[in-house]
């Protein structure tokens, strides 16, 4: 499935989403990206030469795993799980990173540059870097520089710099203006890698595009697995790239209902929470170079965000998404920290599976509504990482010992002390 096919209109929107909003100084080298990227695109070379990076170097395509003891225990559907959390770097973050290294050797481009607020991205950018012998320059927040001293140990011992950006309140906002700069300056022989499905196009359609190995390899290996299609999709949505990764896959397919499950933060209420979509507390607007669902007040400031998983703390959305939604192709629903945080007990428990805190939101919703559908329904959920990381926020997490109220009567039973 090629999103320009379902996308008819002005290239790089999505209805009324999407687009390219950046100073008339970038114009020069968003062009060149977008026709290099185009080329790349209607290149079959090229994707076979991604696959077999992802093969050799990630170790794809990775495998579906049936969860048959948590399946049982829920008397529900049948529940399986695509597992990017066995990619190198520990989740789907490198399909998109290592495309874009491929993408920088056909425009000649020597130097990355990158922006990480949690530094997951970043690491995976500086191993890309290393890989492809390209300098590597990571921004970011000095907050967030402290809270995540072992992610820049590794970006710097992959070789990457990693400037301390003090403007602001020092987190990833002040870290995107900072590559935004970096980038002007700097464009003729620097490429910048953004990380997510968001920013001016050609950027949510590439990464998109990269993603979309996850759905095709899904969408084969669950036909192999059961003989049938499933009949809903979950992946949690940040930016959006791990959830258009796998949707892609079963997109004209109108019998899968396809559900993106975003951050629900401590519930409800406005600065809360990360969820633009499921809690309707988003509106429209241009930032960081594009249009889409923003988490802003009346005069367009954007608001605080709050989840436990860093990976979903953003307050834009994908534009293909919110277009998928608009046509009510994609269903948005939320899960809050407590509920994530019951949940990924409850997996680790059942399954010895250790999903990343962003990919448990999609548990959560999945868990729920698995006890409604019958016996022979399949569900499939997008684990996006590993969750490893996030040790000591778990740590914290489970202390709470109210965490059993939030994950519904039947998973709740479960769910051992
Ligand atoms: C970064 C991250 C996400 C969120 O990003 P998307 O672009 O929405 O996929 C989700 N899961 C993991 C494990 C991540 O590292």
């Amino acid at each position: 499935m090629d999103l320009f096919d379902f996308a008819p209109g002005r290239e790089g929107y999505y209805g009324r989403y999407g687009g390219a909003f950046l100073p008339e100084i970038l114009h020069s080298t968003i062009e060149e990206l977008r026709e290099g990227f185009r080329a790349a695109k209607s290149d079959p070379a090229f994707w076979q030469e991604y696959r077999q990076l992802m093969r050799e170097y990630s170790g794809r395509p990775t495998p579906v795993t049936h969860l048959s003891n948590l399946s049982r225990q829920l008397g529900g559907a049948q529940i399986y799980v695509k597992r990017e959390d066995l990619n190198h770097t520990g989740s789907h973050k490198i399909n998109n990173v290592m495309g874009q290294g491929l993408l920088c050797r056909r425009l000649g481009k020597t130097r990355v540059i990158a922006e990480t607020g949690a530094g997951q991205h970043g690491f995976a950018t500086a191993t890309m870097a290393a890989k492809f012998g390209l300098r590597c320059r990571i921004y970011m927040g000095a907050v967030d520089i402290a809270r995540q001293r072992p992610n820049v140990f590794w970006m710097e011992n992959l070789g990457a710099e990693v400037v301390s950006v003090e403007d602001g309140q020092r987190t990833l906002k002040d870290a995107i203006n900072e590559a935004m700069r970096d980038w002007a300056t700097n464009m003729a022989d620097t490429h910048y890698v953004l990380g997510t499905a968001c920013g001016a196009h050609p950027f949510p359609e590439m990464v998109s595009w990269f993603q979309s190995i996850i759905g095709l390899e899904a969408r084969e290996q669950i036909l192999a697995a059961t003989g049938r299609l499933p009949d809903r999709v979950y992946a949690c949505v940040g930016g959006g790239s791990n959830a258009i990764g796998i949707f892609q896959g079963f997109l004209d397919d109108e019998g899968v209902e396809l559900v993106g499950c975003e951050a629900g933060g401590f519930g409800p209420g406005k600065g809360l929470h990360a969820a633009r979509l499921a809690y309707h507390d988003a509106s429209v607007g241009v930032a960081q170079g594009f249009k889409t669902y923003f988490l802003q007040d009346e005069q367009g400031n954007m608001l605080e965000t709050h989840s436990v998983a860093a990976g979903l703390d953003y307050i834009g959305v994908n534009p293909i998404l919110v277009w998928l939604w608009e046509q009510g192709r994609v269903r948005f629903e939320a899960a809050t920290d407590a509920e994530v945080a019951g949940t990924l007990r409850l997996v680790m428990r059942t399954e010895g599976l250790i999903p990343a805190l962003e990919s448990t939101h999609a548990f959560v919703r999945a868990v729920r509504e698995a006890p409604s559908l019958g016996r022979d329904a399949v569900i499939l959920i997008n684990q996006s990482g590993r969750g490893d990381k996030d040790i000591f926020t778990v740590a914290d997490a489970l202390g709470d010992s109210n965490w059993k109220r939030f994950i519904g009567a039947k998973a709740a039973q479960y769910a051992v002390e």
